[in-house]
């Protein structure tokens, strides 16, 4: 057993709750794995073991979550290989690894993968949780589970329907959606994803609905009677009404959103993950060009940012997540998102870092016990140096994290340096 470690004080910080509220000026005491109070001031005083840390100018916040994550991707899209087969497992395996890692180090101490080929995610989750790498919380993700001749289905002809499954797992039916879902849950994914449509990102036409309600309920059924979750690629406002008709737990990106599905989105409490960012990255990597489906994806991504503000307002639960790994949008720079939804969707920084924080552990399934820095949840918090609401850039820059703790453990610690440097 590891000795006891002493209590970590964080005196005089600025508290970002994670629920939309601040606290100027409160003292943050992590006692093992957990904060243990969050007070004007230290209850009892030190102790002669505490680690005291004057934090004046300074902020402590939960750790964030990412809801849309794909450990292994990289460059997707950019060869012509089946989704999942572009490399062998074992470099994918690696990039996992490392993706997780850099993650983690970002201030995510939390992440609900979006799919990954292999059971990847599941040796992922189990590898972290006994310490063998560095890694956030994990929920992992299924395969894709897709109908044949989606509108991403490589198999054939160009690849002549090869044998290996990659990334998606091709279902058609009611049965052999139930059957993919409880394969995929066999081999430990907590998340089943769906590809519901094209569009977003995808080269297929957003119109396109790609299984049936009959295919999707069996799907969510059989997800839910395991105590699995289910998540879906939906790009049109039909198919987002008829995953919520049909109890699905996550919209991803969730394009033809307008009023109607902000209602039923409220009724139904179903978090969406708008991932604006590779559409407008990839977007601008090609400068003003069209390549057909660009066209759509300029005008969806227009009219997302039209309904975004709206949906926030009415408490649409949103969070951060994106395709990472895809074409043109590498892994790395996870809290580019942040910025981008406060300066080019305009929403207030406090409710993207709530969208980060104490959504994403709503999302995590965990809000019991992650997202907000409130006494008795698990330790998972940053340090920021400076003040994110301020400048939600601050969170861009990995060296103004002082901080990271996942459980009370640090991920990362430049906390020795603050000393010398009096705050803001
Ligand atoms: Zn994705």
């Amino acid at each position: 057993m590891a000795p006891a470690r002493g209590r970590l004080v964080l005196e005089r910080a600025r508290v970002v709750v994670g629920d939309g509220s601040v606290v100027e000026r409160a003292t943050v005491v992590v006692d093992g794995d957990r904060i243990s109070s969050v007070e004007d001031g230290l209850p009892g005083g030190p102790r002669p073991d505490d680690r005291v840390v004057d934090l004046s100018g300074r902020t402590v916040m939960p750790g964030m979550v990412n809801c849309h994550f794909h450990a292994t991707y990289h460059n997707l899209g950019a060869v012509t290989a089946p989704f999942g087969l572009e490399e062998p497992m074992a470099m994918q395996v690696v990039r996992a690894v490392r993706n997780l890692e850099t993650l983690v180090r970002a201030g995510f101490t939390g992440a609900v993968s979006a799919g990954a080929p292999f059971a990847i995610d599941a040796s992922m989750k189990a590898a972290i949780d006994r310490r063998l790498i560095v890694g956030p919380r994990l929920v992992p993700c299924s395969r894709d589970i897709s109908t044949t001749g989606h509108a991403g289905d490589r198999s054939f002809p160009s690849h002549w329907d090869v044998g290996a499954l990659g990334a998606i797992r091709r279902s058609d039916g009611p049965d052999e959606f139930r059957r993919s879902v409880r394969l995929e849950i066999k081999e430990g994914a907590e998340m089943i994803k769906l590809f519901i449509t094209g569009g977003h990102g995808t080269v297929g036409p957003r119109e396109q609905t790609e299984l049936s309600r009959a295919e999707l309920a069996a799907a969510v059924e059989a997800a839910h009677q395991r105590g699995a979750r289910v998540r879906g690629h939906i790009a049109n406002k039909e198919a987002l009404l008829m995953a919520l008709d049909c109890s699905i737990d996550i919209v991803d990106h969730g394009d033809g959103m307008d009023t109607e599905c902000i209602e039923r989105l409220l009724e139904t409490d179903t978090p969406v993950v708008p991932s604006m960012l590779f559409p407008a990255r990839f977007l601008a990597s090609i400068g003003g060009g069209s390549l057909g489906f660009t066209d759509d994806m300029r005008h969806d991504i227009e009219a997302m940012a039209a309904v975004l503000p709206e949906a926030n307002r009415s408490g649409v639960r949103i969070v951060l997540g994106d395709d990472y790994g895809a074409i043109n949008f590498p892994h790395g720079p996870y809290a580019d998102e942040l910025a981008y939804y406060v300066e080019e969707v305009g929403i207030p920084p406090l409710d993207v870092l709530t969208w980060a924080t104490g959504n994403g552990a709503a999302v995590f399934g965990r809000a019991d016990d992650l997202g907000t820095v409130t006494a008795g949840k698990l330790a998972d918090l940053l340090v920021v140096d400076g003040d994110p609401v301020a400048d939600i850039n601050l969170l861009r820059n990995p060296g103004a994290l002082l901080a990271v703790l996942l459980g009370g453990h640090p991920v990362t610690d430049r906390l020795a340096s603050v000393a010398d440097r009096p705050g803001g």
